[in-house]
């Protein structure tokens, strides 16, 4: 990025890797009654009560829920790398049948290779695509921009803080031009300051590219600064019980006091859900 040049300011019109056609956006997803039911070791664990869910193309959804629910579960079939046991996954009217390169996963630990720079990190899944030297530096050092890391090309993984460790996953996986992006707590184990820095971020990086995104956190708060849809999942097995419209205006602030209610307001929701099941739980 030159000098004085703002992120908001580099033109992220996505491209075809393959044939270097420019397109814009994601593409929308449909989950039609999805469940998974694990089997091992003689017992039966039930992750996912059948569920529906459209995602608009462009869209940012968050899922939210207590731990064991089933979130990882659910994006792990629309990422095709886990199979469910009913119903169907649709992109752009299509089926889907396992990974693509129109769909990827980015988890908490970013899954980076220690042997490569950040360089050859990012530009791994344009080397995998056949993509011609020039092409691939070019793209490479322009996604490597847009995550604010220039200056670290050279540098190795163990040399990178945790959220320096994210935006090159981040880059990683925008280089190959994804139609969806499937964040799995990706910002979990990072400080609050590094966590929100990579909120704006990774929000004017939706905002230029018009990926959808679903986006899976605990964090209520942390749903509410992003999406622009909430939903919530009951304990497991996991089922969505409530939805929330996010309507406040962007780029959102932590603090902001709309944003602090509207967080009390689903959390509270969440927290009856817990409650509810627990009561199941206990009575039968
Ligand atoms: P979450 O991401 O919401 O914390 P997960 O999707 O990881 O929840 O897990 C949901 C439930 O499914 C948990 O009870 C978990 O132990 C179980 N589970 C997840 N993966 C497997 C697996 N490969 N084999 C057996 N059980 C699993
Ligand atoms: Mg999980």
């Amino acid at each position: 990025m030159s000098k004085g040049q703002r992120v908001e300011d580099i033109q992220v019109v996505s491209q075809d890797v393959r044939t270097g056609n420019q397109r814009f956006g994601g593409v929308p997803l449909h989950v039609s009654g999805v469940s998974k039911t694990f089997a091992g070791q003689g017992r039966m664990v039930e992750a996912l009560r059948p569920v529906d869910l459209d995602v608009a193309a462009g869209e940012f959804v968050c899922l939210v829920g207590p731990s064991g629910c089933g979130k990882s579960t659910l994006l792990s079939i629309i990422a095709g790398l886990e199979t469910a046991s009913s119903g169907s996954i649709e992109v752009s009217g299509c089926q889907v049948s396992g990974p693509g390169i129109d769909r990827v996963l980015l988890f908490q630990e970013a899954a980076l290779f220690p042997w490569l720079d950040v360089q050859r990190n990012v530009e791994f899944g344009l080397r995998q695509a056949g993509i011609a030297p020039q092409k691939r530096a070019e793209l490479t050092q322009k996604f490597i921009e847009l995550v604010h890391l220039q200056g670290f090309e050279r540098s190795y993984v163990h040399q990178l803080s945790g959220g320096m460790r994210q935006r090159v996953a981040i880059a990683r996986a925008l280089v190959i031009d994804p139609a969806i992006l499937l964040m799995d707590e990706p910002f979990g184990a990072l400080d609050a300051l590094t966590r929100d820095r990579l909120h704006a971020e990774l929000e004017t990086i939706w905002a230029n590219t018009g990926k959808t995104v679903v986006f899976v956190t605990h964090n209520v708060q942390e749903a509410v600064a992003l999406a622009d849809r909430v939903l919530v999942f009951s304990p497991r097995p996991g089922r969505i019980t409530h939805e929330f419209r996010i309507d406040l205006p962007r780029p959102r602030s932590l603090e902001d006091h709309d944003l602090m209610n509207e967080s009390s307001r689903i959390l509270h929701v969440l927290k009856g859900v817990m409650d509810e099941h627990e009561r199941e739980q206990t009575n039968g």
